[in-house]
């Protein structure tokens, strides 16, 4: 059996984040996950100044796909405005693989089913020894499911259903668009170029007022290519993807004793435009503190709606953009640098 002082289940965001963390005191951790990195994961990989700063990132020196955006334009109705702000868009694919690498954390593949209590400690799998335990297995974490879930159900009410597709394609468009409520949807379609010519384009709503109205998400997302075929993405070719998650609710225990729940594991992407990415990496940071430092892990920093970010980037925009500039794309989604279209 492998032993080892903190075993995080998940190599996202959250279980990235925490093992760069837990790495960086000289803990001893592994990090387990069913897939093999660099794994897809449905995303539009749209990531805040705030999840920047957190990670420590220099942007210039990531070493794959990264855009700037200088506003986001926002729809609603007849609505069109733009917002100015900086945010960034990444591709998951590599992003998550490039965070895992940089922890220096190892890595198993390995689909975790079982979890038991073993002392102060946990043994998972019969394989497995630690006396720390993170989930950050995201939606279906088996650690939420055995510890946390009867303390912790989560609420029909915000669960949400998505479609999407990320593609290569010559966008000519660089900024990101939101249309929001289109034809009904509760909740919003959006459409997020990436640097070098990728492009992620999808619907996301609430699962249950969906069926309410008699809605499929399909319906929407048939809408929304409609709509990209006349105006942004001519001739692109879609093959879409579903995924649900749930938005933040109450979250009442986040841990038990040595266990604890990070990222979409505990529910935390924004109840208002389901952001998952930052609210990961931030609960992934403070459950890392809480082991190395026995602070209180709580959840207070973590923030449950993006409109205050989004607010946050357009006041500091004024001043600070350089600081957050990034890289900045070129008219017809040509790289800056001359690269194009890099094999995954
Ligand atoms: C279509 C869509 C678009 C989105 N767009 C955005 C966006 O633009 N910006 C944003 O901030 N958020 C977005 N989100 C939300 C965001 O993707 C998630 O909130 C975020 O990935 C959560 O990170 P995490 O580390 O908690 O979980 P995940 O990224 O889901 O990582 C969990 C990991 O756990 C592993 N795992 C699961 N079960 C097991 C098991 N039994 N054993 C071992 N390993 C396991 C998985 O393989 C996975 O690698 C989007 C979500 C969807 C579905």
């Amino acid at each position: 059996m492998r032993s080892c002082d903190v075993l995080i289940v998940g190599g996202g965001p959250a279980g990235s984040t925490a093992a760069w963390q837990l790495r960086r005191a000289g803990v001893d951790v592994l990090v387990l996950d069913r897939e093999r990195f660099p794994r897809l994961k449905l995303c539009a990989g749209w990531i805040t100044p705030e999840a920047v700063r957190d990670l420590d990132m220099d942007l210039a020196a990531y070493p794959h796909r990264l855009l700037t955006f200088p506003r986001l334009r926002v729809h609603l109705g007849r609505l069109h405005v733009p917002v100015p702000c900086v945010q960034h868009s990444i591709r998951r694919f590599e992003f998550d693989a490039w965070l895992l690498e940089r922890s220096g954390a190892p890595l198993e593949q390995h689909n975790v089913r079982r979890i038991a209590r073993d002392g102060d400690g946990f043994v998972i799998d019969d394989a497995f020894r630690c006396r720390w335990l993170i989930g950050a297995g995201g939606t279906r974490c088996p650690v939420y499911r055995t510890l946390f879930r009867e303390l912790n159900p989560r609420a029909s009410e915000l669960q949400i259903v998505t479609l999407e597709h990320e593609i290569q394609y010559d966008w000519q468009d660089s900024d990101c668009h939101l249309w929001f409520f289109a034809h009904g949807l509760p909740g919003y379609s959006w459409y997020v170029p990436k640097e070098q010519g990728w492009l992620n384009v999808g619907v996301g709503g609430i699962a249950e007022r969906l069926k309410r109205g008699g809605q499929d998400i399909r319906q929407h997302w048939a809408h929304l290519t409609a709509m990209l075929e006349g105006r942004l993405a001519p001739g692109a070719r879609y093959d879409p993807s579903g995924y649900s998650y749930y938005l933040r609710g109450r979250v009442d225990v986040v841990r038990r004793d040595h266990a604890f729940i990070t990222g979409d594991a505990a529910g935390l992407a924004t109840r208002d435009l389901g952001e998952g990415i930052g609210p990961a990496i931030r609960s992934g940071l403070r459950a890392a503190q809480a082991i190395v430092a026995g602070a209180p892990y709580r959840l207070e920093d973590v923030t449950g709606a993006s409109v205050g970010s989004i607010a946050r980037s357009m006041l500091g925009r004024a001043t600070r953009a350089s600081v957050f500039s990034g890289r900045r794309q070129t008219p017809g989604g040509g790289p800056a640098h001359g690269l194009r279209h890099r094999d995954q």
